[in-house]
């Protein structure tokens, strides 16, 4: 796609599901006063798989839930899709919030008491919706739950529970999902499994992924990946391969002292 722009020649335009502008956060005041994020400027784009690694404390949820939409910033600015955040009431920003993203929690945060199927289905059920059949049975059997839709969360494995919140993410249908660190808590088969479905729905679905991970292996299941150190983009990679993003991780030790 290319646009002309008024100042210069024809440029081409990339899509992105998902932007950040000059995007600030700041928690506290005085001397609890902590900079989470500082004037990062990123974009998602469409139909890619996005990581994203730091050391702990660089922003990496910060950046998530700001662009998600759960949580509001400083100054600078969100767009999702073409929607601007901040000029959202906390109504439409709750209906883009369900409409548009899904996000999958670190600590799965599934209902105890509900099956796989329920949990799955839950936030439709809020929003008063009916499921796209054809479209939650497909999900489901891209996660690989299909025998499993009445158990409850304490009869999965950890894998399968986070499976369960990838489905969640996914049922919906969002054009973007976001996924904090999604293989934080599985061992590698099990998170093999995560990924492998995090990628497929980009593949499959042209869903756009933006992911958080600490692990070499997961970012190379992205497109691209994006560092972060003090609340800075500090580096980026395309086609990563874990070998490469753990080379640029030492180096980081060196450049930020981060470890
Ligand atoms: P990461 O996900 O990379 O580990 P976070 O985005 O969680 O980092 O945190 C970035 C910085 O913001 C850290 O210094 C953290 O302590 C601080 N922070 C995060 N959330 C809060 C909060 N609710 N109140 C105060 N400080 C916070
Ligand atoms: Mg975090």
């Amino acid at each position: 796609m290319t646009t002309a722009s008024p100042t210069g020649p024809r440029t081409a335009a990339p899509a992105y599901a998902a932007r950040a502008t000059d995007l600030s956060k700041v928690h506290g005041q005085g001397d609890t006063r902590v900079v989470a994020l500082d004037r990062v400027s990123v974009g998602f784009g469409q139909s890619r798989f996005t990581a994203i690694m730091g050391p702990s404390g660089s922003g990496k949820s910060t950046l998530m839930h700001c662009v998600a939409g759960l949580d509001g910033f400083s100054s600078g600015s969100v767009r999702v899709g073409d929607v601007e955040l901040g000029s959202l009431t906390d109504r439409q920003l709750t209906r883009l919030r369900r409409d548009r993203i899904g996000f999958v929690f670190q600590a799965f945060n599934l209902l105890p008491t509900l099956t796989a199927l329920e949990n799955i289905t839950l936030p439709m059920d809020i929003a008063g919706r009916a499921p796209d059949e054809e479209w939650l049975d497909s999900v489901i059997r891209t996660v690989g739950l299909s025998g499993r839709l009445t158990h409850r969360p304490a009869q999965l494995s950890g894998g399968r529970q986070q499976r369960v919140a990838v489905a969640r993410a996914l049922a919906c249908k969002p054009d973007i999902v976001f996924a904090d660190e999604p293989t934080g808590n599985l061992d590698s088969r099990a998170g093999a499994e995560v990924l492998g479905c995090l990628r497929d729905s980009v593949r499959a679905s042209g869903r756009t992924v933006v992911m958080v991970t600490h692990d070499p292996v997961a970012a190379s299941y992205a497109d691209r990946v994006v560092f972060l150190a003090d609340g800075r983009i500090v580096d980026e990679m395309d086609e990563p391969t874990a070998d490469g993003v753990l080379e640029l991780m030492k180096s980081f030790d060196v450049r930020f002292r981060t470890s």
